[in-house]
């Protein structure tokens, strides 16, 4: 027997984290997860969940304006920000508890406290406590990226602050254009609050099918957004009622508050990385092989702090992936070629798969179908909104290498595409699929 204390420390009790934790566990490891914060990490205490939450409140808007067309009268509504967030944090420390007693039935030691890397088989714990482990396991996610430096900068907040606003900000300023930026503006003007989103560039979600990055403007403006294009943020004044914010282009907005949403970065400050020579890639994060093992043989790293795909099932699995080969005797490696991905703006977007663009970068010769339509909803609702669908196919095999959605539903249903794409599945296979009528997902089948 080695002298170790632990077989695995897990440091971060994140998504990834605590799949590990748990799953090592279950093969018979001894393990002990450290969290600084609070268990369940980024997703559960300040990400996808309490985000999602916000989402599905700022929809009654919509709802209640759409029943008028179907015969109902819903005069009187009113909002209440501290309600939303009283019940949102009740079920976030619900779920907090339940990450716990997993932990706990699993018979995983969790320390409550942060932990550092000291050498290739220790952690060193705030308390001082020095813990020895055969295996170290880095889960120690990312945070918002507040690198820029202005004037004021530190009167703006993140989505960490958003989640926990007293007051509902009747003014909203968001910069950036990725994921964050983009749920975030939508669900504050769903909310009611007059939202502007200030983006350095002149097309929103970098990386997305131009299809989408095209329609979507359009689509938030409609739903009560706007953008100033080409711009930053060059300061931010606190003045009385509120805040100036003066743009690169001179301009000001007024605005009760400024949300940076320009990235994250991986948390590996301070956590003793260079000591044990643990290499970072050019992005700064923990570089792994496909097992997840950093150059030191007894570290590895799972979830954001390795910028692979930054979404939450994707830390899941690698941290079980990771289990199962270290612990279980049962090696496999995480596919990353089929990831699908929403994004909660109003309209929601739903894509899995490659781009245009990136198939025809890899020199594929394409079928490209795509529809455009006004949802059945909209004849009564009224609604201007669209739906967009948009499907990549390989001319060589008919294989269908990208979907990309725009409207009501779009995660749910690329969930389901996602599945047909792991199947290899042809356009013909759509096409010999039965259509559900009456549905926006039909079109997906019937695409000519
Ligand atoms: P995390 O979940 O971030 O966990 C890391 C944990 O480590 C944290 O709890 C942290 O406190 C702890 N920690 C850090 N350093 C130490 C230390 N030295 N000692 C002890 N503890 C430490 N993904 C989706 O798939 N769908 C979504 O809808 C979605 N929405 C999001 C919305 C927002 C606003 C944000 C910010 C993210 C969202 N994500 C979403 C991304 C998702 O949250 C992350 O990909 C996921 O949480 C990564 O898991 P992880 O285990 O790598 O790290
Ligand atoms: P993203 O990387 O998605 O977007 C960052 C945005 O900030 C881009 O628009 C980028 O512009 C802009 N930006 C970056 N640097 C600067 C700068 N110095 N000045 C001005 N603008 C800048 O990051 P997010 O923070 O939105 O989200 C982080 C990750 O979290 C996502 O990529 C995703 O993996 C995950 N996530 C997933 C969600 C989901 O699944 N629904 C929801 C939320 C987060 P440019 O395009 O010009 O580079």
């Amino acid at each position: 027997m080695e002298p170790f204390d632990v077989d695995l420390f897990v440091i971060g009790a994140g998504s990834g984290g605590v799949r590990a934790a748990r799953i090592a566990a279950g093969y018979g490891a001894k393990v002990r997860i450290a969290e600084e914060y609070r268990v369940g990490g980024t997703c559960v205490i300040r990400g996808c969940v309490p985000k999602k939450l916000f989402v599905y409140a700022a929809r009654f808007a919509h709802e209640f304006e759409d029943a008028a067309g179907f015969g109902w009268n819903v005069e009187g509504t009113s909002f209440d920000w501290p309600t939303l967030i009283a019940n949102k944090d009740k079920e976030i420390a619900r779920l907090e508890g339940a990450y716990r007693a997993n932990l706990d039935r699993s018979g995983v030691e969790i320390v409550p406290q942060r932990a550092v890397i000291e050498g290739p088989h220790a952690v060193r714990l705030a308390d001082g406590t020095r813990v020895t482990a055969r295996t170290i396991l880095i889960a120690t996610g990312g945070r918002p990226n507040i690198g820029l430096d202005f004037p004021g900068r530190d009167l703006g907040i993140t989505s960490n602050e958003a989640f926990h606003l007293e007051r509902f900000p009747a003014r909203v300023v968001v910069q950036g254009a990725g994921y964050i930026a983009l749920e975030f503006a939508s669900l504050f003007a769903g909310l009611g609050a007059q939202v502007t989103v200030v983006h350095r560039g002149d097309t929103l979600l970098r990386g997305f099918d131009e299809d989408i990055r095209a329609r979507i403007v359009g689509e938030m403006e409609a739903n009560g957004v706007s953008f100033a294009f080409n711009a930053t943020i060059a300061s931010i004044d606190a003045i009385e009622g509120g805040k100036r914010v003066r743009l690169s282009d001179g301009r000001d907005l007024f605005a009760d508050e400024v949300m940076l949403a320009i990235g994250r970065v991986p948390n590996t400050v301070g956590l003793g990385l260079d000591a044990v020579g643990v290499h970072l890639n050019e992005a700064g994060a923990i570089a792994v092989d496909a097992d997840s093992r950093t150059n030191v043989p007894s570290i590895y790293a799972v979830g954001d702090v390795t910028d692979r795909a930054n979404l939450t099932p994707v830390a899941i699995r690698e941290g079980h992936a990771f289990a199962d080969t270290v612990f279980g005797g049962k090696p496999w490696q995480v596919n990353y070629d089929v990831i699908p991905t929403a994004v909660f703006t109003e309209p929601e977007i739903g894509v899995v798969g490659l781009t245009e663009a990136e198939a025809r970068a890899q020199g594929r010769r394409l079928d490209i179908y795509k529809t455009d339509f006004r949802p059945l909803k909209a004849t009564l609702s009224g609604r201007a909104s669209r739906v967009f669908m948009k499907l990549v196919v390989d001319q060589a095999d008919d294989r269908v290498l990208g979907v990309h959605l725009i409207g009501e539903g779009s995660g749910e249903i690329v969930q389901m595409a996602a599945i047909a794409m792991n199947l290899n599945a042809t356009k013909a296979d759509f096409d010999r699929t039965m259509a559900l009528h009456p549905s926006s997902s039909e079109e997906l089948v019937t695409l000519r």
